[in-house]
C-alpha cells in the first residue's frame, strides 16, 4: 500500500466541525465592514514578485526570506501573496479605482496568504487574512475610523478586553532622522549582532527593533525612541488620534517598541493583542497602520492609505479557547429514517422535496435499527425525525417526531412541507387549506 501523505509543513486543515466557526467569524467581519460602507475586492493569489518587493519593501523579513516565489513557465517571477495590501493597491492603481470613486475608497478583502515562516503556535505557512484598506484620504479621523472599526469587529465577536497597542512612525522627515539615530546607536554593536540584523542595518535599521534574537532584542530595548524624533506635524497627528480614541472610550496603550514588519507604514501603526482565558497568546490578532508612499511606490498617484488585517486562524483559536465559538454550531432540521430497503428511494424523494423547500435534511443510508437511527439523529442535533416504514409508504402517511418534545404525529405525504412550514413559521408555499397551514390565503 502506498504511504499516506500528510499536509504540507506549516499548513492546517480546517475540518468540517471547524468550518462553521470560521464562516461565522468571517460573516461578522464582513457585516461590520459593510456597515462602514466597505466593499470587497478580490485579487489573485499570484502577483508579479515586484509588487511585493516594491510594496512591502526589500528590507522586510517577508520579502527577504518568507515569500513563496517561483518562475512560471514563461520565466516570469511570481509570488503567492504573503499579505494583501500591496496586491490591493496594485489593483486600485491598475483599475483606476481612485479616480472613479469618492475618496476614501473603502475596500475589504479575505482569503489565504502564504509566508515561509517557522511554524509555531498561531503561525502557519498558509493562513487566512481578513482586512480593510481605506485609500486616498489623509484625515487622521480616517485612521481613527479604521482602528475603531477593527475594535468593534473584535468586540462583536465577543473579545471585549483586547489590548490596542499604538505607536507613531512619523512622516518621512521623522523616519530619516530616526534612521540616522538608530544607525549611530547600533554601529558599535554591529559585529556582535545576528546576520539578519547586519543586513537590516544596511537596508532598514527600523527592522532591527523587531529582532527576536534575545541579545539583539535587549539591545533594541535601549535604542532611541521614535517618539523623540517626531516632527511637529506627526506629533499633532498622533495627539489628535489619541484624543479621538479617548473620546470613543477605546482603551489603548502607546508601545514605543511597535514598528510592525512591513516597510510601507508611516504615522500611526497599531496591533491588537489578546491572551485567551486559557492563558494562550497566539500572537497579535491583527494589526495595521497608515501608509503614505505605497501608491507612489507602485506607480500610482501620491495618495495615502490606512488599513489593517486580522488572522482568522488566530481569531478562531482564541474564540474557541474562550468558548465564544463551538466546534460545531450546526443543527439539522430533519433526519430521515427509512425502515427497510423497499422504502429507501421513496424516503429520499421526500428528503429532496423538503430540501427544495429550504429545510436541511440528512438521511440514514444504513440498514440499522430504529434506536440506532435516533442516536444518529441526536448526534447530528436534528430537530425532527421523519420515520418511513412499509405502512407509511403504502398509505402515503409519514410519522414526524419532534425530538425535543418527544411528540409524534402522522402527516399526509402531500402536506409534509406545509407541516414544517407551520412549525418553522415559514410562509406557506402551497394552497392546501390544511389545519397546519399558517398562510391566511390558504384557509
Ligand atoms: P501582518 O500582515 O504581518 O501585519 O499580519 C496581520 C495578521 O495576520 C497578524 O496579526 C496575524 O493575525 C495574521 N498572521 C500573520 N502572519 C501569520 C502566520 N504566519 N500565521 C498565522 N497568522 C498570521
Amino acid at each position: 500500500m502506498p504511504e499516506a501523505k500528510n499536509n504540507v509543513k506549516g499548513t492546517r486543515d480546517i475540518l468540517p466541525n471547524e468550518t462553521g466557526g470560521f464562516i461565522r467569524i468571517e460573516s461578522v467581519l464582513r457585516t461590520i465592514a459593510s456597515l462602514y460602507s466597505y466593499h470587497e475586492l478580490r485579487t489573485p493569489v499570484l502577483e508579479y514578485s515586484d509588487v511585493f518587493a516594491r510594496g512591502v519593501g526589500e528590507g522586510s523579513d517577508i520579502v527577504r526570506k518568507e515569500m513563496y516565489t517561483f518562475l512560471d513557465k514563461g520565466e516570469r517571477s511570481v509570488t503567492m501573496r504573503p499579505e494583501f495590501t500591496a496586491g490591493i493597491i496594485r489593483s486600485v492603481i491598475q483599475n483606476k479605482l481612485y479616480a472613479t470613486n469618492e475618496l476614501p475608497l473603502k475596500i475589504f478583502y479575505s482569503g489565504p496568504a502564504f509566508r515561509y515562516e517557522r511554524p509555531q503556535l498561531g503561525r502557519y505557512r498558509q493562513f487566512t487574512q481578513f482586512g480593510v484598506e481605506s485609500v486616498g484620504h489623509n484625515s487622521v479621523l480616517n485612521d481613527f475610523e479604521v482602528i475603531s472599526m477593527a475594535y468593534s469587529m473584535l468586540y462583536s465577536l465577543g473579545l471585549t478586553s483586547v489590548k490596542v497597542k499604538i505607536n507613531s512612525l512619523g512622516d518621512n522627515e521623522t523616519r530619516t532622522k530616526y534612521r540616522e539615530a538608530l544607525k549611530g546607536y547600533f554601529l558599535p554593536h554591529l559585529d556582535n549582532m545576528c546576520p539578519d540584523c547586519k543586513q537590516r542595518y544596511e537596508i532598514n535599521p527600523l527592522r532591527i527593533l523587531d529582532c527576536k534574537v534575545p541579545e539583539d532584542h535587549v539591545l533594541a530595548i535601549g535604542a532611541p525612541k521614535i517618539n523623540d524624533f517626531l516632527s511637529e506635524t506627526s506629533k499633532e497627528r498622533f495627539e489628535a488620534l489619541k484624543s479621538a480614541l479617548d473620546d470613543a472610550a477605546i482603551p489603548y496603550e502607546v508601545d514605543d517598541q511597535l514598528v510592525r514588519g512591513l516597510d510601507y507604514y508611516s504615522e500611526v501603526v497599531f496591533e491588537f493583542d489578546y491572551t485567551s482565558l486559557k492563558g494562550k497568546n497566539y500572537g497579535a490578532l491583527g494589526g495595521g497602520g497608515h501608509y503614505s508612499n505605497l501608491m507612489k511606490e507602485l506607480g500610482g498617484p501620491d495618495l495615502p492609505g490606512v488599513g489593517f488585517s486580522f488572522g482568522i486562524e488566530r481569531l478562531y483559536d482564541v474564540l474557541k479557547d474562550d468558548e465564544l465559538i463551538k466546534e460545531d454550531d450546526d443543527t439539522l432540521d430533519i433526519y430521515m429514517m427509512p425502515l427497510g430497503n423497499e422504502v429507501r428511494l421513496y424516503a429520499l424523494e421526500i428528503a429532496n422535496k423538503l430540501r427544495l423547500a429550504g429545510y436541511s435534511v440528512d438521511y440514514c443510508f444504513d440498514d440499522v435499527k430504529l434506536g440506532n437511527m435516533f442516536k444518529r439523529a441526536s448526534k447530528k442535533r436534528a430537530k425532527f425525525a421523519v420515520i418511513i416504514g412499509e405502512n407509511e409508504y403504502n398509505n402515503h402517511k409519514l410519522v414526524v417526531k419532534d425530538l425535543a418534545k418527544e411528540e409524534q404525529n402522522e402527516i399526509e405525504e402531500d402536506n409534509i412541507v406545509c407541516y414544517f412550514d407551520a412549525i418553522f413559521n415559514q410562509e406557506c408555499k402551497c394552497k392546501c387549506s390544511d389545519d397546519y397551514c399558517t398562510d391566511e390565503q390558504c384557509k
